[in-house]
C-alpha cells in the first residue's frame, strides 16, 4: 500500500495560513502598525499606493531587530512576545501568534530595513514567496521599515477578489483609525498616493478624535470615567443628537486593543433608549482596562472578538456609566438659564472649601453595587447647590407645597453658605405655555422646560434618595384601594413585597386574588394613587427587568404617576420651587425614562426663522 500523506512545503503552508490573517491590504496595515506599537514606537508613518495593491509601507522608530531576528521574523510561529503557555493568558502586546509576517511574506514582495539603537548599521532583507532573496547590511535610521509590494501576486483569486480602490482604501483608513484612536500618545501619519490623509501629532484622546474626525467633534463628546475593581472605563460617548444611521462611530477597546461586542453594544444601546432616532446608532469611544488574565483575545483569527471573564459585571458598569453620563451632559442649558452671573457661581464656589459638593441624590444608585464601590454620580453639582441656597430668592425657605419633595431640607440648610452674589433678580422673566412648558429667555436664546417631566425627575430623585437610607414616607389610606389581580401579578407583587413596603406601599392579598392597598408613598396625590399601582404591576409582571433594576423601575413608575398631578402653574413661588428642585437633580436634563426635560432654542435658530 502506498502512503499518500505528505507535509506541505512551508511556502504553501504559509500561503494557506495567510488566507486567514491577510484578507486585504487593510489587514497588512493593521499587522504592521501593531508590530510597530509592540516595538515601542512613538512615531509611525504609513505610506500607501493604489489602496495598498501596489505598496504598503510602514515605518517606525521602535526598537528595531537584530540581524538574526530580521530573518527569523518571517518564519511561521516566530514571535518575541510569547515564551510559554502562561504568557498566552496575560497578553500585553497586540501580536502573539507570530504568523503575520510569515503570512505577508508568502503572498507579497517584502522588503525590511531595520536597525537597533545599539547597532551602527542595519539589515536589509528581501522576501519573495516566503524565500529570502537578499540579506545585507544597510545604512538606515533606527527602527523598522516594512515595504509590502504586489500583494497577492501569487494568489490571483485573492487579487481579483479585491474591491475597488476606494473601498480598499476605506478599509485601510478604518484600520488606521482604530489603531490611532487606541494610541493617541503615538504620532502617526497616513499618506495615500503621495498626499497626506492624516497627520496626527501626539495628543490626548479627545484631541486625537478631533484630529481624526474633524473639529465639529469636540462638542459632541461626553466623557465617561468610571473605576471599579474589575474594570476601568474611560472614553467618550457621542451626544444622542449626533447619532448616525450607521455603526461607524462605535469603538470598543480593551487594554488599547480594538474589539467588537454586540453584548456590550447592547448595554449602550439600552442606555440611549428613547434618545436616538429610530434607525440611528449611538456613537462611542470606550476604553476598558481589564486585567489581561481575565480576557481571552484568542477566540478569533482576526482578533476583533474577545471573551471577558466578568462580562456581566462589565455590562452593568458600561450601562450605568453611560446612563449617568447622558444625564449629566446637558450642562450648557442649565448654565445659560441664569444668565452670565450664575455662570461664575460654580467657579466661585469651587474655591470655597465650605461648599465642596455634598452627597445628594445618587440617581445612578445601583442596589447591586456596594455603597463604597460607587465612585461617581454621587456628587451634587455646585451649581445646583448655588440655586438651592440662593437661587430664585425664596428667602422664606422652600415653598411649602413642594416641601414634600425635599428628602431632608434641614440637612441642606445646615450647609455653610458661600458669599455669592446671586438673587432672584438675576432670573429672566419666565412664562408658561399651555400649562405644560415653562419658557424662559436666556442670554443665548430661549429655554423651555417640560414641567411634567421635571416633576417626574424630581420625584424620582427624592424617592431614590430617601430609599437609599430609609424606608420612604408613606400615607395611610382612609379606604383601602382594592384591585383584582391575575395569578402572575399576585406572584410578582408577593416577590417584591419587601421592596414595595420600603417604597411606601402596604398591601395584603385577600382571597388569593384581591390586592388590598392600605398605604402608599406620601408623595402621591389621591388622584394618581390607583394609576401608580397599575404602573407598578405592569412593570413587575409584564416587562423583563434585571433584578438589579427593579427598585429603579418601581421608583420610576411612582415618579411617572406623580407627574400626572395638576401643576399649580398659578403660584409663582411654587413654580420657582419646582425649577429650583429640578436643578438640584444631577440628571436634570432627562427623565428617568430618558425623555428630554430641557430644550434650548438658540438665538441663531431664532434668527434663522427670519431668513
Ligand atoms: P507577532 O507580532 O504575533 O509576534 P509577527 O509575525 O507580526 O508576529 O512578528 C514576528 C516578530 O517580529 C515579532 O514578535 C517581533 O519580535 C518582530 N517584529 C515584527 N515587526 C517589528 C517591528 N516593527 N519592530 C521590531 N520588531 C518587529
Ligand atoms: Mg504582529
Amino acid at each position: 500500500m502506498s502512503d499518500f500523506i505528505q507535509l506541505l512545503p512551508d511556502n504553501i503552508a504559509n500561503q494557506i495560513a495567510a488566507g486567514e490573517v491577510i484578507q486585504r491590504p487593510a489587514s497588512v496595515v493593521k499587522e504592521l502598525m501593531e508590530n510597530a506599537i509592540d516595538a515601542g514606537a512613538t512615531h509611525i508613518d504609513v505610506n500607501i499606493k493604489d489602496s495598498g495593491k501596489t505598496l504598503i509601507q510602514v515605518v517606525d522608530n521602535g526598537q528595531g531587530m537584530s540581524e538574526k531576528d530580521a530573518l527569523l521574523c518571517f518564519e511561521r510561529h516566530a514571535t518575541s512576545k510569547v515564551r510559554n503557555a502562561d504568557d498566552l493568558f496575560a497578553l500585553t502586546t497586540k501580536g502573539f501568534r507570530g504568523e503575520a509576517l510569515a503570512s505577508i511574506a508568502a503572498i507579497a514582495h517584502v522588503e525590511l530595513k531595520t536597525r537597533m539603537c545599539s547597532s551602527e548599521v542595519g539589515r536589509r532583507i528581501k522576501m519573495e514567496g516566503s524565500k529570502c532573496t537578499v540579506s545585507e547590511e544597510v545604512i538606515c535610521s533606527e527602527g523598522t521599515s516594512f515595504e509590502v509590494k504586489n500583494l497577492f501576486y501569487n494568489v490571483p483569486a485573492r487579487r481579483n477578489f479585491l474591491k475597488t480602490d476606494s473601498t480598499e482604501f476605506r478599509h485601510i483608513q478604518d484600520e488606521f483609525e482604530r489603531v490611532a484612536f487606541a494610541h493617541p500618545d503615538i504620532q502617526m501619519t497616513l499618506t495615500h498616493n503621495g498626499s497626506e490623509v492624516y497627520h496626527l501629532p501626539q495628543a490626548v484622546l479627545r484631541k486625537r478624535i478631533v484630529n481624526l474626525l474633524g473639529n465639529g467633534w469636540n462638542d459632541r463628546l461626553v466623557p465617561i470615567d468610571e473605576s471599579t475593581d474589575i474594570v476601568q472605563l474611560k472614553g467618550f460617548i457621542v451626544k444622542p443628537e449626533h447619532a448616525r444611521k450607521s455603526r461607524g462611530d462605535q469603538f470598543f477597546f480593551v487594554n488599547n486593543r480594538f474589539f467588537k461586542s454586540s453584548y456590550f453594544n447592547n448595554a449602550i444601546q439600552r442606555a440611549f433608549q428613547g434618545l436616538v432616532k429610530e434607525g440611528a446608532y449611538p456613537g462611542y469611544f470606550l476604553f476598558l482596562d481589564v486585567d489581561p488574565q481575565k480576557i481571552d483575545v484568542n477566540v478569533h483569527p482576526t482578533k476583533t472578538e474577545i471573551k471577558f471573564e466578568e462580562e456581566k459585571f462589565i455590562y452593568a458598569i458600561i450601562h450605568s456609566s453611560v446612563k449617568l453620563a447622558l444625564g449629566k451632559y446637558n450642562i450648557a442649558p442649565t448654565l445659560e438659564f441664569d444668565q452670565e452671573t450664575s455662570f461664575e457661581i460654580p467657579h466661585a464656589m469651587r474655591s470655597q472649601p465650605a461648599v465642596e459638593p455634598t452627597i445628594q441624590v445618587n440617581t445612578s444608585y445601583n442596589p447591586f453595587r456596594s455603597a463604597n464601590s460607587n465612585t461617581s454620580g454621587t456628587k451634587q453639582s455646585n451649581f445646583s447647590q448655588a440655586i438651592t441656597q440662593h437661587g430664585f430668592g425664596s428667602s422664606a425657605g422652600h415653598p411649602k407645597d413642594w416641601e414634600q419633595f425635599y428628602a431632608d431640607p434641614k440637612e441642606m440648610e445646615e450647609e455653610s453658605i458661600a458669599e455669592i452674589d446671586f438673587s432672584v433678580d438675576d432670573l429672566p422673566h419666565s412664562f408658561i405655555v399651555k400649562d405644560s412648558y415653562l419658557i424662559s429667555p436666556s442670554k443665548s436664546g430661549l429655554l423651555a422646560i417640560h414641567l411634567r417631566r421635571a416633576i417626574e425627575r424630581i420625584v424620582y430623585d427624592s424617592i431614590l434618595k430617601s430609599f437609599i437610607s430609609k424606608p420612604i414616607e408613606s400615607q395611610k389610606l382612609l379606604f383601602p384601594i382594592e384591585k383584582e389581580l391575575s395569578k402572575n401579578e399576585i406572584t410578582h407583587w408577593e416577590n417584591n413585597r419587601t421592596l414595595l413596603k420600603q417604597l411606601g406601599y402596604e398591601a395584603s392579598i385577600e382571597e388569593n386574588t384581591i390586592l388590598s392597598v392600605r398605604a402608599v408613598p406620601s408623595v402621591l396625590q389621591e388622584e394618581v394613587i390607583s394609576s401608580s399601582i397599575d404602573r407598578i404591576l405592569e412593570k413587575i409582571s409584564y416587562t423583563e427587568i434585571e433584578k438589579e433594576d427593579i427598585a429603579h423601575e418601581i421608583i420610576g413608575a411612582i415618579a411617572a404617576s406623580a407627574a400626572l398631578k395638576k401643576i399649580p402653574i398659578g403660584n409663582s413661588e411654587i413654580m420657582k420651587g419646582l425649577i429650583e428642585q429640578l436643578f438640584q437633580c444631577e440628571n436634570h436634563s432627562y427623565t428617568p425614562r430618558n425623555k428630554k426635560i430641557i430644550e434650548t432654542i438658540t438665538l441663531t435658530e431664532i434668527q434663522q426663522k427670519f431668513n
